[in-house]
């Protein structure tokens, strides 16, 4: 089913979601479903399942001169959404990606996922890869996400590439897109940022899911701004749990998000990393709490593959 008929059907209740990484590649995918079976006492309506492309390495040969090679960690995103639909009969979302795919790639990947049943995806620019400063499409790929849901939406109405190739049918992909409460790390300012977010939905993306954020306040003010804009497609939440003391310097760093001054103190006051757990375990039953109170469509948990921590936060709010 779509996420935007989850929603509709739900009448007002708040959904409960996760979203999962495919396992390093040599691993099992029993670690997945691990990490799924205890999250299914609270009915997910439905799991993404992230998308990481091919990264290029530097190695030093023999004579010293450097080779670039390509490496891909985690593949396995459309193997793993097809096991969850059929093991769970729940609707899992691939993320899909402008970066290292042509438009060919992007049609051919949406075919396989529609003949898997596969009716749902989050349409991404991805990251520059960690070789480059800067995101560079794949020649005839897509520079922005907008782009990329442009192309989704007009295989929904049935245009494909070749349009020598007569009666193709219309797919039916429900499209998400990213949003971001506390703007995107390359946007000039939040207003740019909403701009550009508006334009995504006027290509056709159906829902926001939003980067993880630790101060609802961020998250209000997103919300009030978009609906100001005109953006009226529902917007989901996107929560995190803070799991060890590492990540005070690394989420910020990585994902470009603050964390509040309480929530810094708190965890530099911890004396191990199971202490972390629980502070970050409390302060999402929070926030979780506040945002369900006013009325969020979904709580969309980032599990990182770990559920324990999102079990708990789970039978607190669900
Ligand atoms: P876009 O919407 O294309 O925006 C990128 C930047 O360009 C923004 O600063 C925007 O303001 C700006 N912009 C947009 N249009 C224009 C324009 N016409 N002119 C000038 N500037 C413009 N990454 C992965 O690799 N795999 C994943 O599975 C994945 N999942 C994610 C899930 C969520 C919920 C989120 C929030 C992020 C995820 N990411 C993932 C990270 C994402 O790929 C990066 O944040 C990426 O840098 C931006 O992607 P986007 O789709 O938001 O890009």
């Amino acid at each position: 089913m779509k996420i935007t008929d989850h929603i509709k059907n739900a009448n007002g209740k708040t959904l409960f979601s996760f979203e999962i990484l495919p396992p390093l590649k040599g691993q099992n995918i029993q670690s997945i479903f691990d990490s799924i079976d205890p999250l299914m006492e609270f009915d997910p309506a439905f799991i993404d399942v992230t998308y990481h492309r091919e990264e290029y390495e530097y190695i030093e040969r023999q004579d010293g001169l450097l080779e670039k090679r390509v490496v891909r960690k985690r593949p396995g995103t459309v193997g793993i959404c097809a096991a969850i639909q059929n093991k769970y009969k729940v609707d899992a979302v691939p993320h899909i990606l402008c970066g290292g795919f042509t438009r060919e790639d992007t049609e051919n990947f949406l075919i396989d996922l529609d003949f898997l049943g596969i009716q749902n995806v989050v349409a991404l620019r991805g990251d520059a890869v960690k070789t480059e400063i800067y995101f560079k499409p794949e020649k005839n790929g897509h520079h922005f996400a907008k782009d990329l849901v442009k192309q989704i939406r007009e295989m929904n109405s049935g245009k494909y590439l070749d349009e020598s190739i007569e009666n193709c049918y219309p797919t039916e992909f429900c499209i998400g897109v990213a949003g971001y409460p506390e703007k995107h790390m390359e946007a000039a300012s939040f207003s740019q940022d909403i701009h550009h977010l508006k334009r995504k939905i006027e290509a056709g993306a159906d829902y926001i899911v939003t980067q993880m954020f630790f101060d609802n306040h961020k998250f209000f003010e997103f919300v009030e701004k978009c609906r100001e804009e005109g953006i009226s497609v529902p917007i989901i939440p996107g929560i995190k749990p803070l799991v060890t003391k590492s990540q005070l310097s690394m989420i910020p760093h990585r994902f470009k998000v603050d964390i509040p001054n309480e929530l810094v103190i708190a965890v530099a006051k911890a004396k191990d990393n199971k202490a972390v757990k629980e502070i970050g375990i409390e302060w999402c039953i929070n926030q979780s709490k506040e945002l369900l109170n006013y009325g969020v469509p979904v709580l969309h948990f980032y599990s990182m593959g770990k559920s324990d921590n999102i079990l708990k936060i789970g039978r607190e709010i669900f």
